[in-house]
């Protein structure tokens, strides 16, 4: 076991397919992609940092286009972004059974019962949000830190206008620590790196090299 630190991305790409993870993570192969929707996204989360903030945003709202204006909105009325702030792109990291996990938080807010951990998307939320691995690692590094019983994720789906509440409780906390150990595991010791041909190969960015490296 070494100091590598693991994030959801990494645990996300080598459970869909390690021939992608070692293309990505450990050879470091950059592939262009679709940058236009990436870019909104940022720019909305920027934007959510300072006003949460309080700092001032006028200037930068006033440079939104029509569609940017109307998701920043949403957001601004959101229940949960409403609470009260504790932090934004806040980074955190956590030992867990010998190996290191992190992330970066969209934004921490309480209430007078609860700790919500908010996730914006402009894009689409995960199919299975209770157990996507972004999810599992923010939960389980926060309370690490927190200890808390009430520790909330919550997806802002900002296309939809929805929220997904995950809450996480003692069962969650010891399935996603044995998903997280046994996946960081599975990676450290992963020498094969085989290819995983599926309908999501459609959207890979590696699919017009990856028959080269299968055959290799
Ligand atoms: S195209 Fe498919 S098999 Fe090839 S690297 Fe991407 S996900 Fe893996």
């Amino acid at each position: 076991m070494d100091n590598q630190i693991f994030y959801p991305s990494m645990l996300k790409c080598f459970s869909e397919c390690p021939l992608k993870y070692k293309l990505k993570y450990i050879d470091n192969l950059s592939m262009p992609q679709n940058t236009s929707s990436a870019q909104k996204g940022k720019k909305i989360h920027a934007l959510a940092n300072f006003y949460l903030k309080g700092q001032d945003i006028s200037k930068l709202e006033n440079a939104l286009n029509y569609e940017e204006k109307a998701i920043f909105e949403k957001l601004k009325q959101n229940a949960y972004f409403q609470k009260e702030y504790i932090q934004s792109e806040y980074n955190l990291t956590a030992k867990i059974n010998g190996y290191w996990i992190s992330g970066r938080l969209d934004a921490l807010m309480k209430d007078a019962e609860n700790y919500y951990i908010l996730d914006y998307k402009t894009g689409s939320v995960p199919k299975n949000p209770e157990y996507d691995f972004q999810t599992m690692l923010y939960l389980i590094i926060l309370n690490k830190y927190l200890n808390k019983s009430n520790l909330n994720f919550i997806y802002i789906d900002l296309k939809n206008d929805k929220n997904y509440e995950i809450k996480l409780n003692d069962k969650l906390t010891s399935e996603y620590e044995k998903i997280i150990t046994d996946t960081c595991r599975n990676i450290s010791e992963c020498s094969t790196h085989t290819a995983n041909k599926d309908k999501r190969c459609e959207f890979c960015e590696y699919q017009k090299i990856c028959d080269y490296f299968v055959d290799l």
